[in-house]
């Protein structure tokens, strides 16, 4: 299938890893111009070199920034003005009880995971509706719906989300524009890698076995039994992107290896 996004100008936000990276790679490769984003030079410029490579692309770029401040995304903006498809993927979790999380994570948790979307679309929606076309992508999370005990502010900024994509996606009605919510499950990468190799070691048991104890204990739902890898939940996202997905808007997307109970 051709995803017809050949020349189209992308942005994915927090994409030097994880899932990000798999992102603007699936992009990349369906003929896309995409912004690299993290927040240092050297691993923006690290990550550009590596989709060049690996997509065979030569129109990746990087934008080197932290954006869950506004200075950063109103630079980039003023470099990037024509951006037509908005992936907010930048994200931070970190388990951790309730009664220790202080106000400042609950605000830190919505500055980056929130606020720094929100902004985004806010700079970018008013070219988007002179074009009369684009796509606003928020990476959410199974936790939106399944609100973990363990980072109830994580979940939090999941939810709200979902608010602030459905909201959008109203606001824009009847133009070419879309607005969705992906909702990734348990996936491995890099962040979800490196938290289960410190529990592994700091157990005395290897990864795998650690991978098997977390979806028997925590995830019990899942219907795949594995984390998903990054390549799976960027192959909905770039079809969520892509011209083909023009009567997807308003929804929360699931790539979430059956976790979610529900059938809707
Ligand atoms: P990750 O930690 O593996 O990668 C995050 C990327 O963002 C890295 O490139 C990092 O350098 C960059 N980054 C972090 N803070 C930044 C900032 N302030 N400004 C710019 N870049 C920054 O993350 P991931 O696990 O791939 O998660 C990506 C998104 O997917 C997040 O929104 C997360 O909530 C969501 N998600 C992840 C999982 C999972 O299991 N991995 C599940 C559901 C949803």
């Amino acid at each position: 299938m051709d995803l017809q996004l050949t020349g189209k100008l992308a942005l994915v936000s927090g994409s030097t890893a994880g899932i990000g990276f798999s992102i603007a790679q699936a992009l990349a490769r369906e003929g896309a111009r995409v912004i690299v984003n993290g927040r240092t030079e050297a691993a923006v410029e690290h990550a550009v070199a590596q989709l060049r490579s690996a997509s065979g692309s030569t129109a990746a770029e990087g934008f080197a920034g932290d954006l869950s401040t506004a200075e950063a995304a109103e630079d980039l903006a003023r470099r990037f003005p024509d951006v037509e498809i908005l992936v907010n993927n930048l994200g931070i979790f970190e388990p951790k009880p309730f009664e220790e999380i202080p106000d400042a994570d609950w605000l830190r948790f919505f500055d980056v995971n929130v606020l720094s979307g929100v902004r985004l679309a806010r700079l970018y929606l008013p070219a988007m509706r002179r074009r009369n076309w684009g796509r606003v992508i928020f990476i959410s999370s199974e936790s939106a719906l399944q609100i973990p005990a363990e980072m109830i502010h994580y979940g939090m900024t999941k939810t709200a989300q979902l608010a602030v994509s459905r909201g959008l996606a109203e606001a824009v009605a009847g133009t070419g524009i879309t607005v969705n919510s992906v909702l990734p499950g348990p996936t491995r990468s890099r962040g979800v890698g490196d938290f289960v190799d410190a529990l592994a070691k700091a157990e005395g048991k290897s990864a795998e076995a650690v991978e098997q104890e977390f979806f028997l204990k925590m995830r019990p739902s899942s219907l795949i039994r594995r984390f998903a890898s990054t390549e799976e939940v960027a192959s909905l996202v770039a079809y969520v992107a892509s011209p083909l997905a023009s009567a997807t808007t308003g929804a929360a997307l699931r790539v979430d290896g059956g976790v979610l109970r529900s059938a809707v």
